[in-house]
């Protein structure tokens, strides 16, 4: 288990040419054209201060992070995207790894807290961390107590027959959460033990939805007893009072770096970088806690928003990005979720 200290000191310490762009028609050299992978709200706060602040012109497009991925894979011979901004970092090392996006030093990089330096080498400079946030599920206080149950407070507790049909999570396919969570178990809990934990819970979830945050609302609003999410996604419901209250399992959990790409054969190259050193700084940060969104932001200076879930005191595992961000890896555990998880019988 690892402290966001050490996790900090330690594991994170793991262009165009200016002629092509003279001939591009100055309409496209003011637009761009954005994927986000966050909520919409902060998607929304994003590309309208941008485009406030710039002029340039933003179509903002949001989708979950395996989507976005498979966006720009069937793009790839006609890139349409310009940047990849949001979303958990594996499916943005997969791009990487796979020439989906291109490399970029910006000038903030200096900035930047080790852990999102990491994303980057990892990447090797096509991605860049913008927020950290950690695993876990919500639950909703009323169903809980009306099913007689104990408050759960690990990933075991979710195995309670109490709970059949009563839990939420997202489709690993479509959603960067989902994976997190799979990545999950398997370095938590060993690959067997990690996949029979996934066919044991299989039976208590009613439905796995495209996008990872979804669970927490349902949990918020009564649809579902748990919903399995990042925290800081269930505490978004808490804060505004909702009978939910977020939790990181006891067992220990997983994180994520979310992060930013440029996307390879950008047609707005110029202004994507705009966009990504502006992305970095600690006013644009700022931006996420306004539109409820609790993440621990990547630049050292940006503010750490008051209700974001304290990393530091949970047990985060030593979650091996290179790893379960490899290609290899995300469509080997990809396939084998589908098949040994999604394929089961209710
Ligand atoms: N929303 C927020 C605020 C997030 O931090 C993340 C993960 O980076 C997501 C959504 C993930 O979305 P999805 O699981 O749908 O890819």
């Amino acid at each position: 288990m690892l402290s966001l200290n050490r996790l900090r000191a330690g594991l994170f310490a793991v262009a165009a040419s200016g002629a092509a762009f003279a001939a591009a028609p100055a309409q496209a050299q003011g637009s761009l054209v954005m994927y986000c992978g966050v909520q919409e709200e902060w998607c929304r706060a994003m590309s309208g201060a941008f485009e406030k602040e710039t002029g340039i012109k933003v179509a903002m497009t949001r989708k979950s992070a395996g989507e976005i991925y498979a966006q720009l894979k069937a793009e790839s011979s006609n890139p349409r995207g310009d940047i990849w901004w949001g979303g958990t970092g594996d499916p943005h090392l997969q791009a990487a790894e796979e020439g989906l996006t291109q490399e970029y030093e910006s000038p903030a990089n200096k900035d930047m807290h080790d852990w999102a330096l990491a994303q980057w080498n990892a990447a090797k400079k096509r991605s860049m961390g913008i927020y950290a946030g950690a695993l876990g599920f919500g639950y909703n206080t009323q169903q809980v107590k009306a099913k007689g149950l104990n408050e759960p407070k690990c990933w075991a507790d979710l195995l309670d027959p109490k709970l059949k049909d009563d839990v939420q999570v997202a489709d690993p396919n479509s959603s960067g959460t989902a994976y997190n969570l799979l990545a999950t178990v398997v370095q938590l809990m060993g690959e067997d033990k990690g996949f029979d934990y996934l066919r044991q819970l299989h039976k208590n979830v009613s439905q796995y939805t495209k996008s990872g945050a979804a669970p927490a609302k349902a949990a918020s609003l009564g649809e579902t007893a748990v919903g399995i999410v990042f925290i800081h996604d269930a505490v978004v419901f808490a804060v505004q009072g909702d009978p939910i209250k977020a939790v990181a399992p006891c067992e220990g959990t997983g994180y994520e770096i979310g992060s930013m790409s440029i996307i390879k054969g950008a047609r707005n190259l110029d202004t994507a970088k705009k966009f990504y050193d502006w992305a970095l700084t600690p006013a644009a940060q700022a931006l996420a806690a306004p539109a409820k969104s609790y993440q621990v932001p990547s630049n050292k200076n940006a503010p750490v928003p008051a209700q974001a879930p304290k990393m530091s005191e949970m047990k985060l595992i030593n979650y091996d990005f290179v790893k379960y961000g490899s290609s290899a890896e995300r469509v080997r555990l990809l396939t084998k979720w589908d098949k040994e998880i999604k394929a089961l019988p209710k």
